[in-house]
Order: structure tokens, then C-alpha cells, then sequence
């Protein structure tokens, strides 16, 4: 047995991350390319995608190119996704997971609140996959990997348009996986608990701000969330992904996997 071909299971395939440049995204975009995948990384800011792509490179040695785009920009998207496929071919693995959350009660949600909840989580998710599935269907390979939240799978007191958007985004998951199962293409749904990033470093400074809590205050009330005592970490979260785009997940579809340290066990 070859282990080093093994590993490298997605050697000359292209893959695509959106939010690429930070977090849990870039964490994902670094054990792809660990795979021997070509990387286009996507987000908002060119400099940030073009740090971690130099990044990339020096560790792996992989072929990363960064894309700016905001997914929840139409056009902005296709032009992106024309780009990318010019470069590195047609997409064998997308990860939707560029998101963004933003915490209010019912009461102070604004229609503006609303709308960039869903665009940026659901509608975002939509229009990336639109760009590379009939690519995927006709070649009869794929992987598509969806980043909700333990917010697609349960209810979050300030979290109503969030854990919407996360909610369409495991429905949207599990019904387009019984549309491609028959075609080769996988889609699955990840779903992390409070993961170790600047988007929950946000969190902690709305809790200090809207309860007066310290910052240590604050943190510790988001790991309390946590059985396991200890916030998830992005390479857990990746190490989820890289599996879901093996050879030896070929059978799963349709999933919503919690990476969660017993959260809603
Ligand atoms: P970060 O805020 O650390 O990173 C977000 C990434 O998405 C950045 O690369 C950002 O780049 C990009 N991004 C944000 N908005 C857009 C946009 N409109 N268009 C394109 N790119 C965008 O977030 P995390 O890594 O924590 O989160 C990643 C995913 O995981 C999200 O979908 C989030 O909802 C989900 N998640 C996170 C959890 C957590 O606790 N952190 C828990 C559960 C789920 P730029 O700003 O330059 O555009």
C-alpha cells in the first residue's frame, strides 16, 4: 500500500473555501491542502486571503490562490468562481463556510439584521453551490461541505435570524444530498460548538458590553456551554471536513455533524 498516495487523496483536485482567509476556514484550507488539493480561498479582503495564501504555501507547498469575493454579492460570486476555475479547473470540493453572526433579542432585530443573517449564512451557501454542482454532476464526483452551527440543530436565546439562516442550512444540506446521492456528489453539514475564533471573540464582547461582565466572565460562560469544559478548535473542525471529502466517506450524505464536545448529546 502507497500510504503517502493514501493521504494525499485529493492530489490535483480543486478545492474552494470560502472565508478561507481566517479561523475556521483557514484551518480547513490548510488540511485540504495537506490532501495535495489546489486551494482557491475566498472572502471580503484581499490582503488578509493573500497573507494566509503565502502562508499556505510555505507550510504545504500547495498551489493556494485568493479570491476576493462576498458571497452574498451575486455577481461578485460568479466572477470569483470564473476566476477560480480559469486557473485550477472545475471544482471537485466546496466548503461553505464563509459566515458571520450577529447576537439580538427578538424585539431589536431590524429587517436589515435579518436580511445579512441569511444572506451571508443561507443564500451565500446557495448561490457558491450553484456555481461548481452542475460542473459535479456531470463529472459524477464531488464533495460539498456546509459549516452551520449547533445553532442549525437547536435554539440560541439572541440568536433567532442566525439560527434561522443555520437551520436553512442543514435543510438546505439534507435535501440536495437526496437530489445528488444517485450522481456521486456528497453534500453534509458540519455544526460547531463554540469554536476558539474571532467570530466568537466578537461574542465575548457583546456579552461584556450588553451584561457588564470581564471578558474572562464572558468566556467562561460560552465554554460552560461546552460539556467537555474547553471551546472547540478549528483543526477540530477541519479534521471533520478533510474526512467528509476521504474516499472512506464516500457512503455519507446528508449529514448535520455536531463537532460540538457534547453539546446537545
Ligand atoms: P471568522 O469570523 O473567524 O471568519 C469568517 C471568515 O468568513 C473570514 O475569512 C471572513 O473574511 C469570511 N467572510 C465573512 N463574511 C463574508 C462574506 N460576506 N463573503 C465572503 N467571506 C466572508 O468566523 P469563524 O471561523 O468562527 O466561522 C466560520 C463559519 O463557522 C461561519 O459560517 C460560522 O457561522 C460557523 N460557526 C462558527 C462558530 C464559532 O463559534 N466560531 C460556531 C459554529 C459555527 P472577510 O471578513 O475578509 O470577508
Amino acid at each position: 500500500m502507497n500510504l503517502v498516495k493514501e493521504n494525499r487523496y485529493l492530489e490535483g483536485k480543486h478545492a474552494v473555501v470560502t472565508g478561507g482567509s481566517r479561523g475556521i476556514g483557514a484551518a480547513i484550507a490548510a488540511s485540504l491542502a495537506n490532501r495535495g488539493a489546489r486551494l482557491t480561498i475566498m472572502g471580503r479582503t484581499l490582503d488578509t486571503l493573500e497573507h494566509r495564501a503565502a502562508a499556505m504555501t510555505r507550510d504545504s507547498g500547495a498551489q493556494v490562490q485568493a479570491m476576493q469575493c462576498d458571497v452574498t454579492d451575486d455577481k461578485g460570486v460568479q466572477a470569483a468562481f470564473a476566476r477560480a476555475r480559469t486557473a485550477f479547473g472545475p471544482v471537485d470540493v466546496l466548503v461553505n463556510n464563509a459566515g458571520g453572526a450577529e447576537a439580538a433579542l427578538f424585539a431589536e432585530i431590524s429587517r436589515a439584521l435579518w436580511d445579512r443573517m441569511l444572506a451571508v449564512n443561507l443564500t451565500g451557501t446557495f448561490v457558491c453551490t450553484a456555481e461548481v454542482l452542475p460542473a459535479m454532476l456531470q463529472m459524477r464526483s464531488g464533495r460539498i461541505v456546509n459549516i452551520a452551527s449547533m445553532a442549525g440543530l437547536r435554539g440560541f436565546k439572541t440568536m433567532v435570524a442566525y439560527s434561522a439562516a443555520k437551520h436553512g442550512v442543514v435543510g438546505f444540506t439534507r435535501s440536495l444530498a437526496l437530489e445528488t446521492a444517485r450522481h456521486g456528489v456528497t453534500v453534509n453539514a458540519v455544526c460547531p460548538g463554540y469554536t476558539d475564533t474571532d467570530l466568537t471573540n466578537t461574542g465575548v464582547a457583546n456579552l461584556v458590553r450588553a451584561l457588564g461582565k470581564t471578558p474572562e466572565e464572558a468566556r467562561a460562560m460560552l465554554v460552560r456551554t461546552v460539556p467537555r469544559g474547553k471551546l472547540i478548535e478549528p483543526d477540530e473542525v477541519a479534521s471533520a471536513v478533510d474526512w467528509l471529502c476521504s474516499p472512506q466517506a464516500a457512503a455519507v450524505t446528508g449529514i448535520a455533524l455536531p463537532i460540538a464536545g457534547g453539546e446537545g448529546a
